[in-house]
Order: C-alpha cells, then structure tokens, then sequence
C-alpha cells in the first residue's frame, strides 16, 4: 500500500511527500482506514512505529472542512508528557502546511494567558497534556462539547503517572457521538478497563 491509494485529503499527501514519506508503516496501514471511516480505533503500538502520522493523518483529513467556534475545540490529543504533546504539535505542523487548520498546544510551565487567547480564537486541534487541559476547563475557558475526534496517546504511561482518573473526566466531558482513537503500548487490565468503557466498537490494530 501507499500513502495516495489511502484516501487522505491531496494536501495532506503532498505534505507527505515533502517529508519523502510513501509508505504507510503498518500501524498507519492498519489504522487509516478505519479512522478515515468514522470508526474507534485501539491502536497497541510502540514509540518508533509511526503511530503519531496513524493518527495525525486522518484527523487532519476528517477536520479539513469545517471551523472551530471560540471555545469548542473540534478535536483532542492528549499526551501525558510536555515532550510528547509537543512532538504532536510538530508533527501537526508538518502534515497540515498545505491546509488552514489552527492547533493549541496546552501544557504546563507555559502562562495561562497566552493559551487562553489561542482558544478563544477556536482550534481545530487541542494537543494537551491532562492536567493543564482540566485546569483551563476549571477556569471556565474551555468547552469539550464539540469536540469530534478525541486520541489518547500512550495510555500505559497515562496509567504509570496517575492519569487514568482525569482521562476518564475529559472523556465524560465530550460528546457520546465522538470519534475515539486510542493508542497504547501495552495492555493493562486498568487499560482494558478504560477501552470497553469508552470505545465503541473499536477496530484493534496490533503492532
Ligand atoms: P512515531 O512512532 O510516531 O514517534 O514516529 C517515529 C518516526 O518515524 C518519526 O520520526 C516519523 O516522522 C517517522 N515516520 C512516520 N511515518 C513514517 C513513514 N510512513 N515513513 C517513514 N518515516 C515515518
């Protein structure tokens, strides 16, 4: 397979073809497809693999037509680390050059201010790490109800550094009609847990 027969948005292909990528790796063959169909995905895959682009890709894609209202970001990454969440966000910038999409990357150690402008302005993408993501929404700045498209990224490492509580409120604070795409190295009973709760019949991509 190559990238152009995966029916990705044409400049999301050129802007891989910038990066000299043809080629989907196998967690990005597996999870694309579905992905690009509306569909869960539970993606069991390493750091290394290309999960980021498996997922990047076809958010970008599904979110290429459309606006984001002040406030109501259209879709959600959360990370648990800052270095994760701002790998992401470079990641983003690299696939959606050729499209208008705007992102906020809300992390700790950075002014509340400077972000909160970033949401009133209305993001296609939210990249955030947990905790900074519930601070904003304690503040009143932030409204997860039009969020489309939720990821979770290395859940294993959510559930290593405490997060599993604070994923399972964001959950609850968007919409039940979400697209849900999850992505975790290993396969925890919590995780487990977490999956059956809140992925509606995922397609299961293992790597
Ligand atoms: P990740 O597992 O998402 O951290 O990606 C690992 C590395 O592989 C990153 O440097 C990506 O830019 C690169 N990469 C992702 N997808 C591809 C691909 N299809 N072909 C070649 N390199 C890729």
């Amino acid at each position: 397979t190559q990238f152009s027969e995966l029916n990705l948005d044409p400049r999301v292909l050129q802007a891989l073809g910038d990066a000299g990528y043809l080629t989907p790796t196998p967690i990005q063959a597996g999870a694309i497809p579905p992905a690009l169909e509306g569909r869960d995905v539970l993606g069991i895959a390493q750091t290394g693999t290309g999960k980021t682009a498996s997922f990047v890709l076809p958010m970008i894609t599904l979110l290429s037509r459309g606006r984001a209202r002040a406030r109501m970001p259209r879709s959600l990454v959360l990370c648990p680390t800052r270095e994760l969440a701002a790998q992401v966000a470079e990641n983003f910038d690299k696939y959606t050059k050729y499209l208008k999409l705007s992102k906020a990357l809300l992390i700790g150690g950075v002014s509340f201010k400077d972000q909160e402008a970033l949401i009133d302005r209305g993001v296609d993408v939210l990249i955030a790490t947990p905790g900074r993501l519930l601070d904003h929404f304690e503040r009143g700045k932030l409204l997860l109800t039009g969020v489309q498209v939720m990821v979770v990224d290395e859940a294993d490492r959510m559930l290593d550094m405490g997060f599993i509580p604070d994923i399972e409120r964001i959950f609850g604070l968007t919409p039940f009609t979400r697209q849900t795409l999850f992505f975790s190295a290993t396969m925890a009973p919590e995780i487990e847990r977490i999956t059956k709760t809140f992925l509606s019949n995922p397609e299961k991509i293992e790597v």
